[in-house]
């Protein structure tokens, strides 16, 4: 098996996982029970905190822990809406967002009365900041871009982002389940009031991730109850899964430039077979910056999930850039936002290695995808035979 798909999700680390059975086999204890080892279990939940803030340069009182991105990026956006709508309701996001982002905005816009702008990205996918500029307003709350975006791994600029938004006193949310573990994450110089995570993107557990949110900016909670995590995520926590993502980030960010010389060379190598093989492939995000492990390609004049399933007959395991709605193949929302045309954007492919991939991988990719895309052109509708 080679399996490239791990932007979607990554092999748990096995350090991960002995830190998840400690906590299941032994220490067990609801930490906020009064008794020795549940006191144990408490300290160690506060000393992994400590370890997750000191990572990405922020407090420890500043994390959150949560089930995993895509309840951070509710957390952030709707807490954030609900405790200053008395300021504004509307919001700047752009239209390469995951749909994590995406939904709770467009449930704020639906049910709440909120204005939503999605600011456009240039051809490389990179936000607009002259638009930006433009598309701030007196009532605008939060500005939400995502640091990398999981198709591309296109890398936004987020210390500028956070410089415009902030001098006009406007807040700003990242979503950046696909750069940690990917590349350095400084929430400090970043400049960020509120940052999602989540731990089975960096070979942790998955059902966990974390908020970081700047001491002092005011959210609402979204989950009452026993007022666990400052009252800002109740529930018993899930000590045995923060200790595995604990685990999962302490092995990434202690390996980050290994990791990135590997699988940056890996990608390189692919990204270089692909082109010279194969006539008439547009490699997405080209000429922008993009975390190491991603390769998007679009072949032009046949269907990505057609090359899936081929590709996955082979035992090769990648993602194609559309999602399966309600029957109905929708070409990537990101790929048509960065100008490509439908049919185009339909033939797309995804590629996401990780620290467990190897150059025998590379190889076996570029064995078989040639002669899958000559054989697909072949009897390819679209014209070009
Ligand atoms: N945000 C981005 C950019 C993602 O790639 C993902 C996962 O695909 C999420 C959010 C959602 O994270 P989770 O699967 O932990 O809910």
């Amino acid at each position: 098996m080679i399996y490239l798909d791990n932007n979607a999700t990554t092999k748990p680390a096995p350090e991960a996982i002995d830190a998840v059975l400690k906590y299941m086999n032994e220490r067990w204890f609801n930490p906020s029970s009064p008794y020795a080892p549940a006191e144990e279990a408490k300290r160690d939940l506060e000393e992994f905190r400590a370890t997750v803030a000191g990572l990405l340069s922020c407090e420890p009182e500043e994390i959150i822990f949560t089930s995993g991105g895509t309840e951070s990026d509710n957390a952030a956006i709707k807490g954030y809406a609900f405790a200053n709508m008395d300021k504004g309701k509307h919001i700047i996001t752009s239209q390469i967002e995951h749909k994590a982002v995406l939904g709770p905005l467009r449930w704020l816009e639906n049910a709440m009365g909120f204005e939503i702008t999605h600011l456009p990205v240039d051809s490389r996918g990179i936000v607009i900041l002259e638009e930006l500029e433009r598309a701030i307003r007196p009532d605008t709350i939060l500005v939400s871009v995502m640091s990398a975006n999981n198709e591309t791994g296109v890398i936004q600029p987020i210390e500028e982002i956070v410089r415009i938004a902030h001098e006009k006193g406007v807040a700003v949310h990242t979503d950046a389940v696909q750069s940690v573990g990917k590349v350095p994450v400084d929430i400090k110089s970043w400049g960020v009031d509120l940052l999602s995570a989540s731990g089975h993107k960096f070979h942790g557990p998955r059902g966990v991730g974390f908020l970081f949110k700047r001491k002092g900016l005011k959210i609402t909670a979204l989950i009452q109850g026993g007022g666990h995590e400052r009252k800002m995520r109740s529930g018993t926590e899930n000590l045995a899964g923060i200790a595995g993502m604990t685990k999962a980030l302490e092995i990434a960010v202690s390996g980050l430039h290994e990791y990135q010389a590997k699988v940056s060379a890996l990608r390189d190598a692919l990204e270089r077979g692909i082109t010279e093989r194969i006539p008439e492939v547009i490699v997405n995000g080209a000429g922008a910056p993009r975390v190491p492990n991603t390769l998007s390609v679009s072949v032009k004049y046949v269907e990505g999930e057609s090359m899936l399933l081929w590709l996955s007959d082979e035992g090769i395991y990648v993602s194609s850039g559309s999602a399966c709605t309600s029957g109905s193949l929708e070409p990537s929302h990101v790929l048509l936002a960065m100008g490509l045309d439908h049919a185009t954007a339909h033939g797309s492919l995804r590629f996401s290695f990780s620290r467990y991939n190897t150059m025998e991988d590379v190889e076996r990719v570029l064995e078989v995808l040639p002669g899958v895309v000559e054989r697909l052109r072949a009897i390819s509708p679209f014209g070009k035979k």
